[in-house]
This record gives structure tokens, sequence and C-alpha cells, in this order.
């Protein structure tokens, strides 16, 4: 009996949905185009729109759980006396209405009133089989379900945008256009709802069922999804869930749009993912507020996650030559001092250090210091290849590399590439003659790590060798362990 009761209630709903959307839209458009002339008889139609869906609501609440059979006689009788007068007005200004747009020349303003005179009439079809299909027994059904009123007098030219997949570009305003799918069984409301958001600048796609939605996501970027649960299939929640199960509510917003009387539905579909909900008739004001603050809260996101991703990233760079910082090389060491512990493989520190750099600063300026220390760095970073390498900026002048897994003839050599590659006249060639004296001091030291010992001993003997590189004439690599020919370690 209930059951029965929420059929008729949707299919009731579904002419009802057509007149106060499509009223809705036409009303906007003469508001926007100036038609001062039928903007009150709009308003009427779109009153009388609003009369019937609360009729319908209150009516057929879901709440009214049992009848009798005398409550249903009064059911039947209470809904054509609520419902008859809005019908009539709606009548009446559509005829007006279809016959101005005819002899104006609006051909798309007098089809989209047909719509609504459709709907209307639809509307009377169907209660005129109420009564009967209320009362338990005998229980006779409509031929058809979803298509059961008679055909219209005047039949509705078919409804533009009715391919599955019609999408519509957006006014080149805005710098990209965020890209809505509209997700709904009946065509009325996706036109309407099409039309609405292509005004707002949106791009557009259409889809005419879950499958169709769930396999446009798969294959396309879309910034919301705005979807119908009240379709046939029912399947509007599990559309929802597959959609949350690839997209973050974040990433894919879902705006589901409900029957305004099921709260346990909207409860429902929150539950399952869906950002936010709006009731039918879509009233498009909040429907637009509803779709803004989805996307604004996306970008936002978007926006902090960038900004997290920067600042981690600030955290192990160097600002000024973009190399790995100090903290990064420490950690780098410590993580291959444990890693050679396992492995017993040597692990390799090259110590650098800028010669002469003072007096460079000093004949150019700092700000010519900073460009040779990034010249440097992007001359180094070509020479230290291998993955697990790492060059970084020691500090000041100072550059530092750790070569995991090599031994001292392997390091030496990485080593004296460096410098050839810092000296080279061509990399930083500044057209100053006293540019091509930059040049690097290197010291390399290596060691198989022990538990016993620390990372920092490997720093401290790189930097030996370093100071030894310095006295003994600059621009060149001196290992530790070959000094007064002694075995490297
Ligand atoms: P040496 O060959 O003995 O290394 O001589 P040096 O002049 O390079 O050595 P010193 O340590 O005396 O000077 C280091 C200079 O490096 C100090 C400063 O002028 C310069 N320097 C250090 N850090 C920076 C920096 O970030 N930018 C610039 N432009 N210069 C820096
Ligand atoms: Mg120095
Ligand atoms: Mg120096």
């Amino acid at each position: 009996m209930v059951e029965s009761l929420g059929r008729v209630r949707h299919e009731l709903r579904d002419p009802v949905n057509a007149i106060v959307s499509y009223s809705q839209l036409l009303l906007a458009e003469a508001e926007r185009g100036n038609l001062q002339e039928v903007v009150p008889d709009l308003q009427r139609i779109h009153a009388a729109g609003k009369e019937l869906l609360s009729a319908v609501a209150e009516l057929l609440s879901p709440e009214i759980a049992a009848y009798g059979d005398v409550e249903l006689n009064a059911l039947g009788d209470a809904l054509e006396a609520r419902l008859g007068e809005p019908l009539r007005t709606i009548g009446e200004q559509c005829e007006r209405l279809i016959v101005q747009a005819d002899s104006t020349g609006r051909s798309a303003a007098a089809a989209d009133l047909r719509h609504v005179q459709t709907a209307a009439q639809r509307l009377t079809a169907l209660l005129a089989t109420i009564a009967t299909r209320l009362t338990p027994r005998p229980a006779v059904e409509p031929a058809a379900e979803s298509e059961g009123p008679p055909a219209p007098a005047r039949p509705a030219p078919p409804v533009t945008g009715d391919t599955p997949t019609a999408t519509s570009e957006a006014t080149p305003a805005q710098p990209r256009a965020a890209h809505l799918l509209v997700v709904d069984d009946q065509a009325v409301s996706r036109v309407v709802l099409h039309r609405a958001l292509t005004h707002e600048g949106y791009r557009v796609t259409e889809a005419r069922h879950g499958r169709e939605a769930l396999e446009l996501v798969a294959g396309e970027h879309f910034d919301l999804v705005l979807l119908d649960l009240l379709m046939p299939d029912g399947g509007g929640l599990e559309v929802v869930q597959r959609l949350r199960q690839e997209h973050a509510a974040t990433d894919l917003p879902v705006v589901v749009v409900t029957a305004i009387d099921d709260s346990a539905e909207i409860v429902e579909a929150l539950n399952a993912g869906a950002n936010d909900y709006v009731a039918k008739p879509v009233d498009m004001p909040v429907a637009l507020a509803r779709i803004r603050t989805q996307l604004a809260l996306k970008d936002l996101v978007t926006a902090l996650e960038e900004a997290n991703r920067r600042l981690a990233d600030l955290s192990i760079h160097d600002a000024l030559t973009e190399l790995p910082n100090r903290r990064c090389f420490d950690e780098t060491l410590d993580k291959e001092w444990k890693r050679g512990t396992r492995d017993r493989t040597p692990l390799a520190v090259i110590m650098m250090d800028i010669d002469h750099f003072k007096s460079y600063n000093d004949s150019y300026g700092h700000e010519a210091g900073d460009e040779v220390l990034r010249q440097v760095a992007a001359a180094m970073s070509q020479e230290v290849r291998r993955p697990a390498d790492l060059l970084a900026r020691y500090g000041g002048e100072e550059f530092v590399a750790v070569l995991p897994t090599t031994p001292v003839e392997g390091a030496a050599l990485v080593a004296e590439r460096l410098r050839v590659a810092v000296a080279a006249p061509e990399v930083r060639h500044t057209g100053r003659a006293e540019a091509d004296h930059v040049t690097l001091s290197l010291g390399v030291a290596t060691a198989v790590p022990t538990l016993e010992s620390a990372p920092t001993v490997l720093v401290e003997l790189a930097d030996k060798a370093l100071y030894r590189a310095k006295e003994e004439g600059r621009n060149c690599v001196r290992v530790h362990g070959e000094e007064r020919g002694s075995t490297p370690t």
C-alpha cells in the first residue's frame, strides 16, 4: 500500500518537476532578456508549479503510512481540489504565452512553454487515474509506468540536448571552465541543468544513467558530478560509492539531487560519500551556490596540497642552487651509513670548496658570487649520475657528494670529473678574465661503515683531504689515505 503510494508520488512529481524547472528557466531568461511583458505570466506559472509541488508533498507525504479505503477516496478528491486550480492557471498562461511567442518569432521560448504545457496535461491525465490506482482492490495499474499519460493534444518538439554525451563549451571568459557531469535519466532535467550551468560559464557533459556516468568519468576529467538519485534503476547510491573508490571527495565532488522529503536518502547519499545535495525540482540559485562552494573547496585543497609539496621541497632544498641542502645531506649520510653497515660496501664522501671565492665576491659583488654558485652547482649536477648519489650544498661556497657503494678509485674519478666540470672555462665564461679562475678544491674519503663508528668521521677525513688540496695549490683532488703513500681505506 505504502509502496504504491510512493510510486504515485514519484510519478506525479515527474511532471511537476518539469513545470517548475522550465518555468524557472524561462523566467530567468525573460528577466535577463528584459522581456518585462511576459515576466508576470511566467511568475504565475512558476508559482502555480510550486503550489503543485507542495500539494503533492503534503498530500502524499511518506509519513502517511496507513490509508483506509475511505481516506483513499478522500485523498483522490483532495488531490483534485488542490491541483486543479494551479493546473488550470498553468494551462491558460501557457496557451497565451505560446501564441505570443509564436507570433513574435521566439520559437525557443515557445518550445519550452510547450514542455510546461505537456507536463501539465500529463499531470491532469495522471490525476484522473489516481483514485483507482490507490484503492487496494481492484489493483489496477496503468499500462505503462513512466510514460503512462495519454499523448498530449499538441505534441511537444523533441527535447534538445538529448545526446548521451552532449558537451557544450563555456563562454571563453574564464581561463578554464570547470567541467561538470550532469547525470539524470530525464531529458528535461538534463536540458534545464545543462542550459543553466552553461550560462554560468561551466562546461557541461550529460549522462543518462549511472553506468554511462562511470564510463565518462573513467575516460575524461571532471571537476564535479551532479547526480540525480531519483533514477529508475535506483543505482544512484552505488554510483556515489563507485566514484569514491577512485576519487576522493576533494578531488571529484559529487552533489546529489534527491527528493526533498526523503531525509533517509539524503543521509545515505552523504554517508556513501556525496559532498552535498540539492532537492528536486532543482532550485537553480541554490544548486549553483552549492556547486560553487564545492568547486571552491576543491580549489582550496589543491592549493593547500601544492603549498605543502613546495614546503616539503623547501625543507630539503637549498633555495639558491636548488641542490639538496645540508639537512638532506645529513639525513642521507646517516641512512647510507646504516645501509653500508648491513651491506658492508664502501661509502664515499667528497668535500668541495670554491677557491679564492672571497676575492671573487669582493671584485664582482655578492650577487655575481651567487650566480657563480648556481652555475657551479649546475655544472656539478651533470657529473653525479647514479640514482643513489647525492650532491648537496654543504654551506656557503662548500659542496659535498655522498656516493654509496663506491670504492676510493671510483670516488677519486668522480671528484676529478667535478673539478674539470667547474674549471672548464666554457662552463662559466662570464666575459671577464678573472671569472676563469673560479676553480674547486676537493677532498675524498671512503670507508666501509661499521656500527662502532659514526659517519661524521668520514666527513672529517674528507675535510682533511680538502685542506690538503688547498695547501698543495688548489684546483686539485686529494684523497684521504693517499698522503705519505699509505694504503687507502
Ligand atoms: P679558499 O680558496 O681558501 O677557499 O678561499 P676562499 O676565499 O674561498 O675562502 P673563505 O672561506 O675565506 O671565503 C669563503 C667566501 O665565500 C666568503 C664569502 O665571500 C663567499 N661565500 C660564502 N657563501 C656565499 C654565498 O652564499 N654567496 C656568495 N656570493 N658568496 C659566498
Ligand atoms: Mg670555505
Ligand atoms: Mg673557498
